[in-house]
């Protein structure tokens, strides 16, 4: 059986003692982060055949998600309940467009919310669900810099016995991602925040830290939460699997800002997935690529805005599970006490920052020479891909990861391109919805007056 540890469990000397227990999946699901401000990592990651992995080529893609969790939760899920939740997590489409001679981009842009995050969140969802026992009650906090928040909303809406709080940064989400967050309603409620991204990210984690608030039983579902990192592994190996030779590796580009898709990603290479090369471009918030470049570690307060802006992330907080599995320890305040080792980081993983300049260039670019439209997001991928076959001379196959539809930032297209992105059915209908946010200082003790006043009306 494969176990839960935190990240933080070896540290000393500061106000919360480690915590040293080793726990199950369900456990570390439903804690969502550990007592010492640590993450949970799985103490083994299971090894996946390559004959397992190609034997996935023309399957749909809830097959994938079937065999990973198979490895993953199979002690405690049966087979007929995961296969069950699987068909109905991933009941949308998952294309892989072919851009130039064997260079693809994976589009995890079809879920209900048209970003990555559906993925993560439609599992997770069902899953919590699945191992929460009955009569008892959750509260999921989620910090959003866009897309996260209506994922997790979405994937929750009408769960019995879960309340989502959606915290999402003032004026840094876009009008219809706003739309999006405040109109879910029932047993989810979005909340504008006066700050950053980073500011919500710090309420949420000071919540769970809260002594005061342990009664709550509040659980996170933010990339903080191992139950959002692992269904992140599943595409690579899928698509792996659909465009590759069984054993011949390939290099994946995964946009990055909190690092949980990328991480996703590294656990896959762990599983077994032949990977040349994990290439994790940010835009601006550069902290990570200067990290690989410098050996010391500076996160980008406060973070800087760009166009991508579900990446603009100062201190990512799934940097604690890379510095861990590469051997090293970093607190969520962003305080180094070990170096990972670089050395092997920088054989395995290769990062740059795209700046708004060269994202939109890129976008006109891409639009021009192969006809296929980007929005931001997948634009700093395509730019970090581009970077790394002209530094390394690099001519195999590669993936580089779309993670939001352009149709959700419709003005930045149009102004560059001319065009306006087709919309898909998942963002139609969204004027005619109703919904108000609740106001909230960036004040963490008004932020626990609120959790304490009790559950949402009706
Ligand atoms: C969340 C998000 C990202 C960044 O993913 P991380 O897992 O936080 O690195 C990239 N693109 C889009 C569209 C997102 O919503």
């Amino acid at each position: 059986m494969i176990r839960y540890y935190s990240t933080n469990r070896f540290r000393t000397g500061e106000g919360f003692p480690p915590f040293r227990q080793m726990i199950s999946f369900r456990e570390a699901l439903l804690m969502g982060q550990a007592p010492d401000g640590g993450l949970f990592m799985p103490d083994r990651i299971p090894e996946i055949s390559l004959s397992r992995i190609a034997a996935l080529k023309g399957e749909p893609y809830w097959r994938a998600a079937q065999l990973v969790g198979e490895y993953f939760w199979g002690d405690s899920v049966p087979a007929a309940d995961l296969e069950a939740i699987v068909r109905e997590a991933y009941n949308f489409e998952v294309p892989i467009e072919p851009v130039a001679d064997r260079r693809y981009l994976l589009r995890l842009d079809r879920g209900p919310t048209a970003s990555f995050k559906d993925f993560a969140a439609r599992l997770m969802s069902r899953l919590m669900s699945y191992f929460l026992p009955e009569g008892e009650k959750l509260k999921v906090l989620v910090a959003t810099s866009g897309d996260t928040g209506s994922a997790i909303g979405e994937a929750f809406k009408g769960v019995a016995g879960i309340e989502v709080y959606i915290l999402y940064p003032d004026g840094e989400v876009s009008p219809r991602q706003k739309r999006q967050l405040d109109t879910i309603g029932g047993n989810v409620r979005s909340l504008v925040v006066q700050g950053k991204f980073d500011d919500c990210q710090n309420l949420v984690k000071r919540a769970f830290l809260d002594p005061d608030l342990a009664a709550l039983n509040l659980t996170s579902a933010n990339s903080i939460n191992i139950g959002r990192v692992l269904p992140q592994s599943i595409y690579y190996i899928w698509s792996y699997a659909q465009v590759a030779r069984a054993g011949e590796p390939l290099v994946f580009s995964v946009p990055s800002g909190n690092f949980g898709n990328a991480f996703g990603c590294e656990l896959a290479r762990r599983m077994g997935l032949p990977l040349r090369r994990l290439l994790m471009p940010t835009n601006a918030n550069d902290e990570f690529p200067e990290l690989l470049k410098s050996g010391s570690y500076r996160k980008v307060e406060p973070s800087r805005k760009c166009i991508s802006n579900a990446m603009n992330v100062g201190h990512p907080s799934n940097l604690a599970r890379f510095f861990d599995i590469y051997g090293g320890n970093i607190d969520r305040t962003g305080e180094v006490r070990r170096l990972p080792d670089l050395e092997e980081m920088r054989k395995r993983i290769f990062s740059v920052a795209v700046d708004d300049r060269q994202t939109r260039q890129t976008i006109v670019e891409v639009y021009q020479r192969y006809g296929v439209i980007l929005e931001p997001h997948g634009a700093v991928g395509w730019k970090g891909l581009e970077t790394y076959l002209q530094e390394e001379g690099y001519a195999g196959p590669a993936i580089s990861v779309e993670t939001a539809h352009p149709a959700k930032f419709p003005e930045e297209i149009e102004s560059l391109l001319g065009v306006h992105p087709s919309v898909p059915p998942s963002l139609r209908g969204l004027e005619g919805r109703k919904g108000e946010p609740i106001p909230l200082s960036g004040d963490y003790g008004s932020f626990k007056d609120f959790l304490l006043a009790g559950d949402l009306p009706g």
